[in-house]
């Protein structure tokens, strides 16, 4: 079975500082890691591997610093791993990142599953899974707690919905994206740090995938960031006495003339 993962390298803080200025994230002092979801996918293609055989392939758009992610996935025990890096990818929306992920995989060609995370902690949209699924013509199946089992290109699958778990069964090619839930990412073993510290990384520009500029990056992306904010934190608190009802009727009144804190 071949499995692609594409995994995404984010600060490590779920509490990103913003600059008012340029209304992008400041990243300076912050050490990255790989997406906490992409730990699982990365876990699950290679147990999946372990059980069924086949060749894992792992794939990051990102800057060149981005390679150190693809470093971690070898030491975990991935076979190939290629960076898609070109100025042309930057500033994009998640239409031009599902692009350029697309073209990437189409250049590996041989797949059979597509493992993501189920959102990053920084885009935090969930959208770049289903996206690429949708531009490669393949089947998506979100939120999977379980691969129950693969076999002659059938696969049958667990996902979680609001109250409760759905069973689907899929053929591949397939992409799904997983959460948390499904297994529990191991620790690079020592064999594979040495493998990953000596590890060619492959880099793929856009003439290397083929892909059209005006589609990549931010000429590729009709979404553009205006505006930027934190919301303002406010301890003001008001208490309304009263019987329920007169409360309620000052409450709606406040509401009405916006004046709620
Ligand atoms: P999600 O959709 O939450 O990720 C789901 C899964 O997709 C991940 O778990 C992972 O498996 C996979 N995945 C996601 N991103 C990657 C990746 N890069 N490589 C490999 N796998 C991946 N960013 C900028 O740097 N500059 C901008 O100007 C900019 N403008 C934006 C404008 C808008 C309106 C939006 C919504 C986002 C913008 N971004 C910008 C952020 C950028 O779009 C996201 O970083 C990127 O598209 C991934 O989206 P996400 O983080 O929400 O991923």
């Amino acid at each position: 079975m071949n499995i692609i993962v594409c995994i995404k390298q984010v600060p490590d803080t779920t509490k990103v500082k913003i600059d008012p200025e340029t209304n992008t994230l400041v990243r300076e002092g912050v050490k990255s890691i790989i997406n906490p979801f992409d730990m699982y996918a990365l876990e699950e293609a290679i147990r999946t591997k372990e059980k069924v055989g086949g060749n894992i392939s792992v794939l990051t758009m990102g800057p060149p610093q981005a390679a150190e992610a693809l470093r971690e996935a070898i030491a975990m025990g991935v076979d190939d791993v290629y960076l898609l890096s070109d100025r042309a990818f930057a500033g994009a929306d998640t239409l031009a990142t599902s692009y350029t992920l697309s073209k990437g995989i189409e250049k590996i060609e041989q797949f059979d599953l597509i493992i993501c995370g189920k959102q990053t902690i920084d885009g935090d949209t969930g959208q770049v899974g289903p996206e690429v699924a949708q531009k490669l013509g393949i089947p998506v199946v979100t939120y999977v707690s379980k691969i129950e089992n693969i076999k002659n290109g059938q696969i049958k699958l667990k996902r979680m919905v609001e109250d409760g778990y759905e069973v689907i069964e899929a053929e591949t090619p397939l992409l799904i994206t997983v959460v948390k839930e499904i297994n529990e990412p191991r620790m690079p073993s020592l064999r594979g740090t040495m493998k990953a510290k000596k590890a060619e990384i492959p880099t793929w520009n856009a003439n290397d995938i083929g892909a059209e500029s005006e589609r990549a990056g931010l000429s590729g992306s009709p979404t553009q960031v205006v505006r930027i904010f934190a919301p303002e934190i406010s301890k003001k608190c008001e208490i309304l006495e009263g019987e329920p009802t007169e409360i309620a009727e000052k409450l709606i009144k406040k509401l009405k003339k916006g004046k709620v804190i």
